[in-house]
């Protein structure tokens, strides 16, 4: 349903989970800066990561490497070439190539427009402005977003059919001039790279390119052997990482699903040549399984297997998450073999060997990667948690069902009202978990309106302290999926939280 994006987007605006970046500037095409919560959860996903990877596996240790690495590692890794060269070589890819980029233009023509219209209505009515009824009821909006779906339409029709002579026409018909020469000639093609690149000095110096990394893989490589050593790693080992990677995606759209900034949470596990594709295996279950303990349903998630191998693989799947758009890539499992390491000797005259001390013999270790991406988990977990309930007595409401362990806020306390010393026995209270878990005090407002904003924020208890609190030391604790309320001793809180957050 491609209104459910819309909404959690929206959603994720409103509650402080995913803003547009510079938003006062108009943002930032397919940038993202996450919010107070947003930041929240991040935090508790690559915790969640980490822990099942590096802490419960006595073999796989972390490590944080720099963005910035040596020019010549990306010629090693083959990213300078790959690239590039398709942009070069291949015409249909030029025409493809062009296609997304006018369209992309086009397309964000109208969505400035729409969202021109939107800013307008809102000044004119204030804090009654509702976007989604103005985006459903207004014919000018309604009418760009149609054009902007017909683009789409065809758009995806013909790149699947690779038909760049209709595609062509359409550019043509939308009368879309080339963006870089002001023409609409298709022939000379503009080189592009996805990978970003930037000075490293002065110019004066005489400046040298270097790249952000496209991928965090990379920085595990040129260190795996400085982490054997000092580790006295043995293999079959792994080497863990999270971190930010940067790729000039032509497309970069859907969200946080496709940015041009991104995080990866990635392992590279090292291994005696001839068992990777045991490995290989037994890493692609291990991961699926990770996934399906998230709890957001198993029926969401699938493998796909790749049959065109990347030039570094000799075996690859995905595994696809069932986002709002469909089913997706959200995690790669790639068996490398040596190929990085061989290509980081090649051009380094490092030798990167293993000594393995069984078969006293020498030799560069095979690898199986897993790698994931952190903002993409993040959409995953932020939709499937979005629900819109009506409930018994009519009314609606709208809840993160977010998992308990990865919730930004664990519990709100409550003071019913804000007189009588409840708000001091409340304060008590927080005071009380707030080393353990990420709690909020809120006292503003009916208590119905409060337990809607944490409901809407995800927050998985709501602790009431009202009168009887002062009287016999008891609280009502509420549950966010079931609203169900009941009263324990406050004393009993803490350990009640701690357990259901798993800690
Ligand atoms: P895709 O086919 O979707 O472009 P990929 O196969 O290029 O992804 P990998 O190079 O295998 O991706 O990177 C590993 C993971 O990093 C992906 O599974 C995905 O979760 C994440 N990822 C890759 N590119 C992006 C991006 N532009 N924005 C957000 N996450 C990304």
């Amino acid at each position: 349903d491609p209104n459910e994006l819309k909404k959690i987007v929206s959603h994720a605006k409103e509650y402080g989970y995913v803003f547009p970046s510079s938003e006062i500037y108009d943002g930032l095409s397919a940038t993202y800066d996450y919010g107070q919560y947003g930041a929240e959860l991040k935090q508790n996903i690559r915790q969640y990561w980490w822990k099942a990877m590096v802490q419960m596996n006595e073999n796989i240790v972390g490590i944080d490497a720099s963005i910035f690495m040596h020019p010549t590692t990306w010629k090693a890794s083959g990213h300078v070439d790959a690239f590039n060269d398709p942009m070069i070589d291949n015409k249909d890819s030029k025409k493809r190539y062009r296609a997304d980029v006018l369209i992309e233009e086009h397309v964000a023509k109208i969505d400035a427009k729409i969202n021109k219209e939107i800013e307008k209505a809102a000044g004119k009515f204030g804090d009654s402005f509702d976007e989604a009824q103005f985006r459903a009821t207004n014919p000018r909006v309604l009418q760009n977003q149609e054009k902007i779906d017909a683009i789409n339409a065809r758009f995806k029709e013909d790149i699947e059919k690779e038909n760049f002579e209709d595609l062509k026409l359409l550019i043509e018909e939308l009368e879309i001039s080339d963006p870089v020469s002001g023409s609409k000639n298709w022939t000379e093609v503009r080189q592009f790279n996805l990978m970003f690149s930037t000075e490293l000095g002065s110019l004066a110096d005489g400046a040298s390119k270097i790249y952000l990394r496209p991928e965090t893989a990379q920085g595990i490589f040129v260190n795996y052997l400085n982490v054997q050593k000092t580790g006295r790693m043995k293999l079959p080992f792994g080497i863990a990482q999270t971190g930010k990677a940067f790729r000039n995606e032509i497309i970069a759209r859907q969200f946080i699903f496709r940015m041009r900034e991104f995080e990866q949470m990635e392992m590279q596990f090292f291994i005696k040549p001839g068992t990777e594709l045991e490995w290989y295996e037994i890493w692609k279950n291990k991961r699926m399984n990770w996934h399906k303990s998230l709890g957001l349903g198993e029926e969401n998630y699938r493998f796909h297997d790749h049959l065109n191998l990347a030039h570094y693989a000799n075996a690859a799947c995905d595994i696809e998450f069932n986002f709002p758009m469909g089913f997706k890539e959200l995690e790669g499992i790639h068996s490398r073999t040596d190929f990085d390491l061989k290509a980081h000797e090649e051009y380094s005259g490092k030798k990167l060997q293993y000594f393995d001390n069984e078969m006293e013999q020498s030799y560069v270790p095979y690898v199986v990667e897993t790698s994931v991406g952190l903002d993409r988990l993040f959409l995953a977990i932020l939709a499937t948690a979005y629900t819109e309930e009506t409930l018994e007595d009519g009314s609606e409401r709208t809840v993160l069902k977010l998992p308990v362990q990865l919730a930004p806020v664990k519990a709100a306390v409550l003071p019913l009202i804000n007189k009588d010393g409840l708000p001091e026995k409340a304060r008590e209270i927080m005071d009380d978990l707030k080393f353990s878990v990420n709690v909020q005090y809120d006292g503003k407002d009916a208590i119905g309106r409060r337990y809607r904003r944490q409901d809407a924020i995800g927050t998985p208890f709501c602790i009431t302290v009202d009168h009887q609190t002062l009287e016999d030391g008891t609280v009502t604790i509420r549950e966010r999926d079931s609203m169900e309320q009941r009263r324990v001793a406050a004393s009993e809180v803490s350990s009640i939280i701690e357990k259901a957050v798993d800690l």
